[in-house]
């Protein structure tokens, strides 16, 4: 009997320290399992905290950048309007330009009319000059056919006066009835009468008997004498 339990001891014994032995081995993988699942679960949590973080961050960025994207869409509002209404000013321009050109157009179709028209009074100027010359030279030569006449008349006269007194008397009543009937002419503002081809007569010419002149007291002229 001793002997199986001597026996039997050891084996119990064995067992028990196999057992044993496993549960020491279990005890220590448990351990360090748990110690794993503990460090673990602190990384996890840890990342959890950061992913809340920067979710909370990117959050606020999102809500900084929705923000911004309101003022942005209202400043394009207000460019859109200024652009609409710098489109109505660019077309009301537009308008006026055309106007304008309309106006240069019709300018610059009356600026040659007044060339042309300014040539033609050139053209005429020169032609009333080259008439005023030909008008002063034929004045001259009148002047001086008449002043030949004058001297051609005293010397009939002193001829007639040398022959008979019948036709001297003829004479002198011819002469008296030539100075009531001789037409002269007068100026609108002068106090002197002329004749009718006298230059000073250009501005007013104003027919008058010669002796109603002079009673009126107008005096004979000294250019044309007459
Ligand atoms: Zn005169």
């Amino acid at each position: 009997m001793g002997h199986k339990t001597t026996k039997a001891k050891p084996k119990i014994a064995r067992i028990y320290y196999i057992i044993l032995f496993f549960l020491i081995i279990s005890t220590v993988m448990l351990c360090v399992a748990f110690f794993n699942y503990e460090k673990s679960n602190s990384i996890i949590n840890e990342r959890i905290e950061w992913l809340v973080e920067t979710n909370n961050q990117l959050q606020s960025y999102n809500n900084d950048l929705l923000a911004s994207i309101s003022t942005l869409n209202g400043r394009v509002e207000d460019c859109e309007s200024s652009i609409r209404q710098y489109e109505s000013t660019i077309s009301e321009l537009n308008a006026e330009i055309e106007q304008i050109q309309t106006y240069r157009d019709s300018y610059d179709e009356l600026s040659a009319q007044n060339n042309e028209l300014q040539s033609q009074y050139d053209n005429l100027s020169s032609k009333y000059n080259d008439l005023e010359s030909d008008y002063d030279t034929l004045l001259a030569k009148n002047q001086s056919l008449e002043t030949q006449l004058n001297t051609y008349k005293s010397s009939s006269n002193v001829l007639s006066t040398s022959s008979s007194s019948n036709s001297s008397s003829y004479n002198e009543s011819s002469s008296s009835s030539q100075s009531t009937s001789t037409q002269v002419y007068i100026t609108k503002t002068g106090n002197k009468y002329h004749r009718g081809s006298c230059s000073y007569l250009r501005k007013s010419k104003i027919p008058i008997s010669k002796s109603s002149a002079i009673s009126q007291g107008y005096t004979p002229c000294s250019r044309c004498n007459p």
